[in-house]
């Protein structure tokens, strides 16, 4: 499949509704297949910001009221669409320190994701309390690069997720930064690294021969750059790693209007606190 992507319409559109700002990327998997559009609509970085806020020189933004009518005409447009997450939901707003991320979950169900990635804030109050408060979501959380001794994380997290849509497999993995710098030293020693270009080539390999998937997405919150010098941003995890199809990213909070192409590898982000959402529109695959 992957000799065969073009892309249909390069640039990409930016949507205003109501404040709400989505991009629009366009690609093409096939030219021949009359199937219905395949949508990924995607976040990363929500931060728990639940309602909209003021952006200064933009106005009233995001919130999850905004985000719920977009995937719905989205959804009532397209059938066949993908809601996921590169992970950061938690922590940035008074919501995540009274509630402890429960209500981030709930609204994500009721959202309807249907996979998402982990980020490193999702750790900032331990691996229990994630894994107590994950056995609420109703979507697949992946993560393909970390161990966890906490055994009911290792249950509820696993490398992948796999769907079947209209004879189509889409697979995604996740991956995850290294956290030694980022969360407390106690949190940390719950979890153990391994590195994320190794674990997506393994992840790869099995999604496209033992899965035998079609579309392969990376959700990926490694970063699009590098913070630390020895970190493996996307950039390099796209030069590094042939066959994933999407790396949707997250972690730097960057806005990726135009996808960023390494490698046959479309990389994007879509910023940060769900002011904007992305749109991947998949044709003729
Ligand atoms: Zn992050």
């Amino acid at each position: 499949m992957s000799n065969k992507i073009y892309i249909l319409n390069f640039k990409s559109l930016i949507f205003k509704f109501l404040n709400f700002l989505s991009a629009l990327l366009l690609f093409c998997f096939s030219a021949y297949s009359q199937s219905s559009p395949i949508v990924i609509l995607h976040t990363n970085d929500t931060h728990s910001t639940l309602e909209s806020y003021n952006e200064p020189g933009v106005g009233d933004v995001g919130g999850v009221l905004r985000r719920h009518t977009f995937i719905q005409q989205t959804r009532n447009q397209y059938p066949n669409t993908f809601v996921v997450d590169a992970g950061d939901f938690s922590q940035g707003t008074p919501y995540f320190n009274l509630f402890q991320g429960v209500p981030e979950i709930e609204l994500m169900n009721m959202l309807g994701y249907d996979v998402v990635a982990l980020g490193n804030h999702e750790f900032d109050n331990g691996s229990k309390a994630l894994a107590k408060r994950l056995k609420l979501a109703n979507f697949k959380i992946v993560c393909a690069n970390y161990k966890f001794k906490n055994s009911k994380l290792s249950k509820l997290v696993k490398p992948y997720a796999v769907f079947n849509i209209a004879g189509t497999k889409i697979g995604f993995f996740g991956l995850l930064c290294d956290m030694k710098r980022v969360v407390m030293p106690n949190y940390y020693q719950e979890v153990t690294f391994l590195d994320p270009i190794i674990s997506a080539q393994k992840t790869v390999e099995i999604l496209k021969n033992k899965e035998k998937c079609d579309i392969i997405i990376c959700l990926s919150h490694l970063g699009f750059d590098a913070e630390f010098p020895d970190d493996i941003p996307d950039k390099i995890l796209a030069e590094k790693v042939s066959g994933i199809d999407f790396i949707i990213g997250g972690h730097t909070h960057k806005l990726i209007e135009e996808p960023v192409i390494v490698n046959d590898t479309k990389i994007v982000q879509a910023g940060k606190r769900g002011i904007y959402m992305g749109k991947i529109l998949i044709i003729n695959y």
